[in-house]
């Protein structure tokens, strides 16, 4: 058995993890969109099993240089800076890491969006409102917000944070409410509470502080206020399918759950057939995945790395979460130790562990 990890180690995991799960579930764009999932897990059958992948040779995608991007703005605040401040160093970063994502596949509204921060004047982190802005960009880097803020007192900036950074290049409430999710599950993760089961359920009850969070920072509130439901509803229905919905009890899955039939529910539960794309249903699918996988890191993989989808991106969600929740436990060592940028991840996730309270 394995020594327990330390709040340290977790916070490490939380990013080293995540790049880990984005490097694998990409593979070079090959794994990524590919709509054959058991094309992929006979893939990874063939090179030996998870634990034979080598990082070394699965590059980074966007998601993670983006959830660096993030992290690293974070990290260069001071302790008390104010919002406005992160949000321009925030705008900072995203425009310059645009221009490290060859053969990363970045996002069509990440790169859109950040063009249109470019031409605002310095410090002004708003873009307009963006009708097809639903896709998981903002998520996917959202994590590390609950590094920074993650005890129950720092909720109410968490919620700012991960909205702000997420409608920098995602202004849509599917959107940006993906990083609320990625952030506030992070925090939950190392709080250690409340457990994994419930949630879902609580983030229904901060979704209620993120609207009056919107609502009060003035910013096209009614184009937000007319698209806030998607995501709601379409948490409410996940939860109450697994029997969640009011944070007690056991989820409860169909038996079998296998490739197949998880690949039929992750489209079912999508906004146009490619599970993991959009806000709500990336971290919905890591969500599924880590109620599964407990802290087997390979059935991690195996639901949220592994599938016809979004792969990279509800990989490295989720995989941040299990970090932080277990730190490196029984992770094979090629899953992660060659990664790319392995020591940017590393520093800035013991920059956020000090300036965490
Ligand atoms: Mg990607």
């Amino acid at each position: 058995m394995a020594e327990a990890s330390t709040l340290q180690d977790r916070y490490r995991a939380c990013l080293i993890l995540s790049g880990a799960g984005d490097a694998l579930g990409y593979n070079k764009g090959d794994w990524e969109f590919e709509q054959n999932a058991e094309k992929i897990h006979k893939e990874v059958a063939k090179m030996g099993g998870l634990a034979k992948l080598d990082v070394k040779q699965f590059p980074l995608s966007d998601d993670t240089i983006m959830h660096l991007a993030t992290a690293e703005a974070l990290a260069e605040m001071d302790k008390d800076a104010p919002l406005e401040q992160l949000y321009g160093a925030l705008v900072k970063k995203y425009i310059s890491c645009m221009g490290d994502m060859h053969g990363r596949a970045p996002g069509l509204t990440c790169m859109s969006s950040t063009h249109l921060l470019q031409m605002n004047p310095e410090g002004d982190w708003k873009i307009p409102f963006n009708q097809r802005a639903g896709g998981c960009g903002g998520a996917m880097r959202a994590m590390c917000v609950g590094l920074r803020f993650p005890s129950p007192e720092q909720e109410h900036h968490l919620v700012a944070v991960s909205v702000e950074s997420g409608r920098m290049t995602h202004h849509h409430p599917t959107g940006y409410l993906g990083a609320l999710a990625a952030a506030l599950f992070t925090a939950f993760a190392i709080r250690g509470q409340p457990p994994v089961e419930a949630w879902g359920h609580r983030l229904m009850q901060v979704l209620t502080k993120a609207k009056e969070y919107v609502r009060e920072a003035g910013h096209c509130v009614n184009k937000n206020m007319e698209h806030w439901n998607y995501f709601e509803k379409s948490w409410e229905k996940y939860l109450e399918t697994r029997g969640i919905l009011d944070g007690t009890g056991k989820p409860q899955f169909p038996e079998p759950y296998g490739v197949a039939e998880r690949e039929q529910f992750y489209s079912s539960v999508s906004f146009k057939g490619t599970g993991g794309a959009s806000g709500h249903d990336a971290p919905m699918i890591a969500y599924d995945g880590l109620l599964r996988a407990g802290d087997s890191w390979t059935e991690l993989a195996n639901h949220t790395f592994f599938h016809g989808g979004d792969s990279d991106s509800t990989a490295a969600i989720a995989a941040a979460w299990w970090g932080a929740l277990y730190g490196f436990h029984n992770v094979p060592p090629k899953n992660y130790q060659g990664l790319e940028y392995y020591s940017r991840l590393s520093d800035v996730a013991d920059k956020l562990y000090q300036l965490r309270e």
